[in-house]
This record gives C-alpha cells, sequence and structure tokens, in this order.
C-alpha cells in the first residue's frame, strides 16, 4: 500500500455524486453544491438531463452512459477519463444515478483516484432501491401488527451479475428483497426464490422509472407476475420488490395516486411567459402533471416614443379617477416607468383603482395599494359593467401595447372617457420550440 504517501498533486478533486434516482429534487444540498461549482460534469443515462441545469454554464459536460444506438464507454475508458480531466487540475463533478455505491461502480471509480493519488469524496446519493418503493408507497421494512407479520429485514439485490441476466445463485433470505438491473431476470428471479421456498402468493411490484413523472408500477405475486409485466409491457429500467410489504400500497400509494394527483400521466406545455410561468408550473406538478415549459411570448420594454401616452399621463394622474391595471407586468412595468419620471406610488394617491384578476391584485397590495375594485370576472365587458357601477368616468387603463379595445369601447358606450396606456410589448418567442418537439 502506498497511501501513506497520498499527497494531492493540485487542487484537482474528483466528487463521485449520488444524482438520486430520478426526481431532481432529490439530490442532496451537498450534491448540488458540488455540480455548481465543478470544471466538468460526468453524467450517464439514468441522470434526469434537468439536474445539469445546475453545472456551470461553462463547465464540460461528458455523457458517458450507454443510450440506444450509441457506443458506451467502458468503465476503464470512463475511469481513464476522470483521471486525465483531473491531471488537468480540475473540479470533477461524476453524477451517478442514486448512490454511487449501490451497483453504481463508484467503487471502482474511487479506486481508480486512490492509484493515481487524485484526492476523491463520495456524496452519497438517495438510491432508486429505497426511493422507488418510498414513491410507490410500499416501505421496505413494517412493524407486525395485526393482520401483517411484519418485514425486519431488506436486502437489495442484483438482477444482473456479470454479464449474464440472473440473480446470484444464492439469494439472502430477507423479509423483503429488491432486485436492481432484474426486469430481464425476472423469470430466472422467480424460479429461484420459489425454488427456495417462498410461497407463490407472496405479493411482488415492479416500478419503472421510480420518483419520476413517469413512473409505473405494476403488482402481483410470485405466480403471477411475469404475466402482468408483460400485459403491461413494462421495460427497464425498473425495480422488483418481493415481499408482504408490497400489499400496503393499496393504502399507501400517494406519488402516483389519482385521488389526490388528477393530472397524472397528463403532459401540459405551459406557454406563459418564463417571467410568470412558475406559479402556475408548481400548481400542475402538484396535480400530478408533466410540465413542458414552452413560453410563445416575452415581454419586452417599449421605445421611448411608444412610452410618450403613458408618460403623460403619469405626469397627470389627476385627470382619471379610475386607474385599470389588466396585468402584473403591467403593474411592474408602470413602476419602472414611475422611477424613470422620478415619481412613486403617492402618483396615484388621488386615483381610485382597479385590479383585473388576483394576481394583479397581489401585485398592487405588495405596493402598497389596496384596490378598490377586483372583478369577480375578468372579461372586458363584465370589468366595464363593474367601473361604470362604481361611477368612472375618466378611466386609465395600463396594459400591453397589443390587446382587445374591448374594455375601452364598453367603458365608452356607457358614457366614460377611457385611455389605454401601454407599457410593455408581448413579443412572440420561439426559441423554445425544441422543448415540445415530439
Ligand atoms: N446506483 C443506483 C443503481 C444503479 S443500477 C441507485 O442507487 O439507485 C441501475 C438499476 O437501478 C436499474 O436497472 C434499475 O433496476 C434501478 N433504478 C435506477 N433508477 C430507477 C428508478 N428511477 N426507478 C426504478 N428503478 C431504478
Amino acid at each position: 500500500m502506498k497511501n501513506s504517501s497520498f499527497i494531492p498533486r493540485s487542487s484537482s478533486l474528483v466528487s463521485l455524486v449520488g444524482a438520486g434516482p430520478g426526481d431532481p429534487k432529490l439530490l442532496t444540498l451537498r450534491g448540488r453544491e458540488v455540480l455548481e461549482a465543478a470544471d466538468v460534469v460526468f453524467y450517464d443515462a439514468l441522470i434526469g438531463e434537468e439536474l445539469l441545469k445546475w453545472a456551470r454554464k461553462d463547465a464540460e459536460k461528458i455523457f458517458v452512459g450507454k443510450r440506444a444506438g450509441a457506443h458506451a464507454l467502458t468503465q476503464d475508458e470512463i475511469n481513464a477519463l476522470l483521471i486525465e480531466k483531473a491531471r488537468e487540475g480540475k473540479t470533477i463533478c461524476r453524477l451517478k444515478g442514486g448512490d454511487p455505491f449501490v451497483f453504481g461502480r463508484g467503487g471502482e471509480e474511487a479506486l481508480a483516484c486512490v492509484e493515481n493519488e487524485i484526492p476523491f469524496e463520495i456524496v452519497p446519493g438517495i438510491s432508486s432501491a429505497i426511493a422507488a418503493p418510498a414513491y410507490a408507497g410500499i416501505p421496505v421494512t413494517h412493524r407486525a401488527d395485526g393482520n401483517f407479520t411484519g418485514a425486519t429485514s431488506f436486502a437489495v439485490v442484483t438482477g444482473h451479475t456479470k454479464t449474464d441476466d440472473a440473480p446470484p445463485e444464492n439469494l439472502p433470505t430477507a423479509d423483503t428483497l429488491i432486485f436492481l438491473m432484474g426486469v430481464r431476470a425476472l423469470p430466472k428471479i422467480v424460479a429461484q426464490l420459489m425454488a427456495a421456498g417462498r410461497d407463490g402468493s407472496t405479493p411482488v411490484a415492479l416500478v419503472r422509472w421510480g420518483t419520476t413523472s413517469e413512473q409505473e408500477v405494476v403488482v402481483g405475486t410470485l405466480e403471477t407476475i411475469e404475466g402482468e409485466v408483460e400485459r403491461a409491457g413494462l421495460k427497464p429500467p425498473a425495480l422488483i420488490i418481493v415481499g408482504e410489504v408490497v400489499r400496503l400500497r393499496e393504502k399507501l400509494s400517494w406519488f402516483d395516486n389519482r385521488k389526490f394527483k388528477p393530472l397524472l400521466g397528463q403532459t401540459i406545455v405551459v406557454t406563459r411567459a418564463r417571467e410568470q410561468a412558475s406559479g402556475l408550473v408548481v400548481q400542475l406538478e402538484k396535480l400530478g402533471a408533466r410540465v413542458l415549459q414552452c413560453p410563445t411570448i416575452r415581454i419586452e420594454e417599449l421605445s421611448a416614443s411608444e412610452y410618450s401616452r403613458l408618460d403623460d399621463a403619469i405626469q397627470k394622474l389627476s385627470d382619471f379617477d379610475w386607474v385599470v391595471f389588466t396585468s402584473t407586468n403591467g403593474v411592474e412595468k408602470f413602476w419602472q416607468r414611475l422611477r424613470v419620471l422620478e415619481r412613486d406610488a403617492r402618483a396615484l394617491g388621488r386615483n381610485k383603482i382597479a385590479a383585473i384578476g388576483p394576481a394583479t391584485q397581489q401585485a398592487l397590495e405588495a405596493r402598497g395599494i389596496h384596490p378598490d375594485f377586483v372583478p369577480e370576472s375578468s372579461i372586458s365587458e363584465s370589468v366595464a359593467a363593474g367601473l361604470l357601477e362604481r361611477d368612472a368616468q375618466r378611466v386609465l387603463i395600463v396594459r400591453a401595447l397589443e390587446g382587445r379595445e374591448a374594455l375601452q369601447k364598453t367603458l365608452e358606450a356607457g358614457g366614460a372617457q377611457a385611455l389605454i396606456a401601454a407599457c410593455y410589448r408581448n413579443a412572440p418567442d420561439l426559441s423554445n420550440a425544441e422543448n415540445v418537439r415530439v
């Protein structure tokens, strides 16, 4: 052993980072810290591309996994590349699905670092072995109670030994068995378990793409599971859970439970401008939808001459009895313009304020203005009717350059004067179309 003389060659560091099981939010805080700082990021097939957004823009991102049709690097080639980059003095984040030391070959990469006297660290990750069962509502251990014998141990086993699709000859005797890389070996796993004396009625579940919006779960027993998997057409990557605990899914399923997530299995494209989309995206994801963001409009500043009407109106706000804000962007840009004109919220001191929609109301309240009128319906005609009922006579409408004239027309038809002042532009944006191309 030569580790007594283990002196780092340079500032280089190889971090073997567990990326978690699929849901990008299951990356650890330390993992994200390392990913954000790295000069080079190595990643492979089970890593959600979404995680890479945490990497530095100028970081070198190297794909070393298997992907349909593409040549995969051998483990030796990956090790050699890691060492090569480390020798250049780089900090390296080697992202690995789940936990690096659970069937992740992290040990081999760490040994290569030791042999080459490259400093390394291990950042554990949440292994799919426990996370996929958890997201399927299957506790891997459970205390015995009246109608349940309990599970006091679990074992994680490979379904792929060397180059063979088969589990190891001697299977552990734990109450719950979790097989990784085992879909193709399912018939052999079932046969081996039955030969070892497990009852044919023992419950079995397969979880595919656990923790992601594509999670699929197939449940059966040792006797029926092969047929169920075939019927469902379930393919890797999936893991297999064998044991009485699988029965608990009936009561504990949550992540893929339509009762809580009515939009499960649906993909929804959100076309709102990115600045405004986040609230909607969070809500849709909570309801179980897979959300693709594809903003089709971008909020743009106006040219100086296009601001002139707004600027005039701001100088003479006392000429209006009502000011109507139609969007949060309108509020934000109006305030920016106030600042440019060296004014502030007090300029609106004499006006009554209407906000169309609760988000616009919130934007105003955040600026210390409590709107006098928030119409129940955002349809221009009913907004106008509400304003007229409140005796509006001279109305300033703050909004985007483009838009319907209905609010103005209806107010005028009701005898009021209405002026539209634009404070931003909705520009078409096609730059995200790739995100939704199938
Ligand atoms: N180091 C990883 C395991 C790598 S082996 C970890 O700790 O999770 C790859 C196997 O893990 C796959 O064949 C599959 O059996 C399992 N696996 C990985 N991600 C999974 C997921 N999201 N859902 C179900 N199984 C998964």
